[in-house]
């Protein structure tokens, strides 16, 4: 049996959205910046689903800026943000690489980056966040939801505290856009992807509150009101909306599906000895579980279960054996973090699947420690 579980890595493309986004190919091929009537319908579209985007996040009054993903919209407002003469920037140590490295950069450019640690199960110390801001704060980069462990964070308590010293606030939604209602009224920017969410690879996006700007990192043909040049990639914009409509009807049953599905395994495979949960014990979204086995190499047991595709770390840099920059920012030791597996779950996962997950991950786990 073929079980995927690394829907945070990425996801299927649901069917519903491939057959939309084949009309944009196919039919509505039309740039929307040409001058005919043909091109001003394809625009039409675009501008219905920037509309239907804002709705749907729910923070307020603001557009979207449409970029190759979330890696590029982090660059787009970590670079292109000036105010006044602030220049520092506060971010997490388990934030995803995409904003870390591109903070690194900005410190070759004279920013000065507090990367604040984090609580042992993954949770953000509120207090140390608050003493943290002041007058000199330029910018607050934060994640809602944890890409490793799934640890969420008290977003829509730290907007305020950022707002009372006068520093902007990007959050970084791709873990948690389309699977569960996100409280973000006020935030400055928002950043994601679609395909964590059933939608292509290859397009995601930049919230911006009404009011401000972002110096391009992409200049050319002045699309997009000169914020992000470049033929749109029409079929992709409007397979991400397709892919977030379709989570305003599925995703409260969904939610209760996989949660179960999601408590059912964890609870199942912590029955085994020397085997914990990462950051169990503060909110987590429902998808995910980060699970330490001691003694057992992740890599080994990854290979052990065959075609059960769960992951080590995250996708851009699990190729590299090296322990989870997440987890050892959450104290865990090397040798631990090099022990644990981050499963998962989606749309498509069933109980029949995780039952096999569960039969498998014991037997590969009594092995390797036998
Ligand atoms: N932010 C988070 C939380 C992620 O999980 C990822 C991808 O894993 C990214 C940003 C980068 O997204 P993309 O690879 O689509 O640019």
């Amino acid at each position: 049996m073929e079980v995927y579980l690394d829907h945070n890595a990425s996801t299927p493309v649901d069917p519903e959205v491939i057959t939309l986004m084949q009309s944009y190919f196919s039919h509505w091929y039309a740039n929307p910046n040409s001058p005919h009537l043909f091109a001003a319908e394809v625009e039409e579209k675009i501008s219905q689903t920037s509309n239907f985007l804002v709705e749907f996040l729910e923070a307020g009054d603001g557009d979207i800026i449409y970029t190759s993903g979330a890696t590029e919209a982090i660059n787009m407002v970590l670079k292109g943000y000036r105010y006044e003469d602030r220049k520092e920037i506060i971010t997490f140590q388990t934030e995803h690489k995409a904003v870390l490295n591109t903070c690194q950069y900005l410190e070759s450019q004279g920013f000065i980056i507090k990367y604040l640690p984090v609580m042992k199960n993954g949770a953000i110390d509120l207090d140390l966040y608050q003493n943290s801001l002041s007058e000199h704060t330029l910018l607050v980069c934060a994640m809602y939801a944890n890409n490793e462990t799934g640890v969420l964070h008290p977003i829509e308590s730290m907007i305020p505290m950022s707002k009372s010293v006068g520093a902007y606030f990007c959050c970084d939604i791709t873990s948690s856009i389309g699977k569960i209602p996100m409280q973000i009224k006020g935030v400055d920017f928002l950043t994601f992807s679609a395909h964590k969410y059933y939608g292509p690879k290859g397009i995601g996006g930049v919230f911006l509150r009404k009011g401000l700007e972002l110096s391009p990192l992409i200049h050319g043909g002045s699309q997009q009101n000169g914020r992000r040049s470049g033929t749109l990639p029409v079929p992709l914009i409007m397979g991400m909306g397709k892919a977030f409509l379709l989570s305003q009807i599925l995703r409260k049953e969904e939610e209760k599906r996989i949660k179960s599905l999601r408590d059912y395994l964890e609870s199942e495979i912590l029955s085994l000895p020397d085997v914990y949960c990462h950051g169990s014990d503060t909110k987590r979204i429902y998808t995910t579980s980060n699970i330490c086995f001691k003694g057992v190499s992740s890599e080994e047991l990854i290979l052990r279960l065959k075609k059960i595709s769960v992951s080590n770390g995250s996708a851009c840099s699990s190729l590299v054996s090296k322990p989870s920059h997440v987890l050892t920012a959450m104290g865990v030791c090397d040798t631990e973090a090099l022990s644990s597996i981050r499963i998962s779950l989606g749309r498509h996962n069933t109980e029949e699947e995780i039952n096999f997950t569960i039969d498998q991950i014991k037997k590969a786990v009594r092995k390797i420690r036998a």
